[in-house]
């Protein structure tokens, strides 16, 4: 098949280019709304290539689209680039070293996402220009992943309208095919206002709002027996109502993070949570206000897109081979990682790869999970490709670009962002999605195999913006 070849040369010509683009977006560093430079960078990157940009989709400043071609197949490519907060870190230091204390850090690979998913949109865009290929291809800057769940914003606003498949990818510390699972997940604060009074002097007279908050966490807490197995809820206390404790709190806040398989079982478990703080309110005499700021929704995994992105993972996947130096680098970062997470990892290709005894200890002897996973764990994290997917039909895969077992959302993650793993990873993933929108434009039919197969997957259920309605993004 020459035009697996092809892509990868084309990939590799430009390889200087992503990678760039890797590193640079790795030191700004920019937190979710704020990827002013990120996005930027994505921008013009795709416009040198002869792609148009539409900025600020969805209402967020830093989403954008780049398009190149004309007429239909529409291929997109999710791009991501927002960083994390507390996740800074010097590159290539396995000690907890950060640039900057409690700065932000791309400790889950975002920038090596965007980078990677625009290196697939131009290597098809050239391969298409070289064929004399028709259709389309589009590259979506999606901005707030983390905590804002900015594609819901972008799906809400039609930026999926026309789009016929959806292709994307994320880093992390094993290589496979990310099946139909994950959870919906809506974040909510509530915010609890009472009257402050002196908590000695005149006890009687204050209606305490962190009361109320510590009642609404015990009620939910009693909940918990009560709610579906798969269902996670989660709190942080954003607002105390201050430090005195000689004085009656009149505000008080809770953030909820709200996570179940279906949006469905999300939005019946708000619904008997928001009744809880209503019931805490009531209790003590404080009024509630319910905000909720972000809205995710449960990732359908669209068979038709996923078996062309699996048969080019399997094509590829023996080019996927590192130095003595690289192993030597993975290896000092496997020994600066919790042992739980290894153990993580290993429970993971027992059950996954089907591994035991010894070929399961030689295996975890290895610095990087260096084989690709016929079979994926579903996950029991969040994403906001989850509403793409209900839209579009959507394959979505992992690259190993980590020392083995690396934990997610950490430090030692941010650490290895730059590393030549990483770009190896990176480059992976490019040829791979390249070659997946390619599939659809040289076999139009595919397009419709994939809308029916995504018909099948929905069974029935249709997207409806879990977002409250008219809400714009915000920097909360
Ligand atoms: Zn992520």
């Amino acid at each position: 098949m020459d035009y697996i070849n092809r892509i990868s040369e084309l990939v590799e010509h430009k390889r200087d280019l992503f990678i760039e683009a890797n590193d640079q977006i790795w030191a700004f560093a920019e937190p979710r709304f704020q990827e002013v430079k990120s996005a930027k960078l994505l921008a013009e990157l795709l416009e040198s290539q002869g792609f148009k940009t539409t900025w600020g989709i969805g209402g967020a400043d830093t989403a954008f689209m780049s398009q190149w071609g004309e007429g239909k197949p529409v291929i997109g490519f999710l791009g991501e680039y927002d960083a994390l907060s507390g996740l800074s870190q010097q590159a290539d230091v396995a000690v907890h070293t950060p640039i900057e204390e409690g700065g932000q850090g791309h400790g889950c690979g975002h920038h090596t996402l965007g980078a990677g998913s625009a290196g697939a949109a131009v290597a098809l865009k050239d391969y298409m220009t070289e064929a004399g290929l028709k259709g389309t291809v589009r590259f979506y800057g999606c901005p707030a992943e983390e905590n804002a769940g900015g594609k819901a914003f972008m799906v809400r606003d039609g930026a999926f309208d026309g789009c016929d498949i959806a292709i994307t990818w994320h880093t992390g510390t094993s290589t496979g095919l990310q099946p139909t699972g994950l959870l919906a997940n809506f974040r909510v604060f509530y915010t609890f206002k009472g009257t402050s009074a002196h908590a000695a002097g005149a006890p009687h007279l204050g209606r305490s709002a962190l009361d109320a908050v510590e009642i609404m966490n015990v009620g939910v807490n009693y909940m918990r027996e009560h709610m579906i197995s798969d269902a996670r809820v989660h709190y942080a206390v954003t607002d105390t109502g201050g430090t005195a404790p000689n004085v009656v709190q009149s505000r008080a806040q809770v953030l909820y993070a709200i996570r179940a398989p279906k949006v469905t079982d999300v939005q019946e478990l708000k619904r008997r949570i928001d009744n809880i703080a209503r019931g805490a309110a009531l209790i003590t005499e404080t009024e509630v206000e319910i905000k909720q700021v972000s809205a995710y929704t449960n990732y359908l995994a669209n068979s038709v897109v996923g078996a062309e992105m699996q048969k080019y993972m399997e094509a590829l996947h023996h080019t996927l081979t590192y130095t003595d130096e690289e192993l030597v680098y993975l290896q000092k970062f496997k020994d600066a990682t919790p042992e739980a997470d290894i153990q993580n990892y290993k429970a993971l290709a027992q059950q996954y790869l089907g591994l035991k005894g010894a070929e399961l200890e030689a295996h975890m002897q290895k610095p990087i999970s260096d084989v690709l996973f016929t079979r994926y764990p579903k996950g029991s994290g969040s994403t906001d490709v989850g509403d793409v997917s209900w839209v579009v039909p959507t394959a979505w895969c992992f690259v190993s670009c980590y020392s083995m077992g690396c934990t997610g959302h950490s430090w030692l993650e941010t650490a290895q962002g730059k590393s030549s793993v990483t770009h190896k990873g990176m480059l992976y993933a490019s040829k791979v999605m390249a070659l997946t929108g390619l599939s659809f434009i040289l076999d139009p039919t595919l397009v419709d195999k994939a809308r029916i197969a995504l018909l099948e997957e929905l069974d029935g259920q249709v997207y409806k913006s879990p977002l409250p309605e008219g809400y714009k993004p915000e920097i909360w």
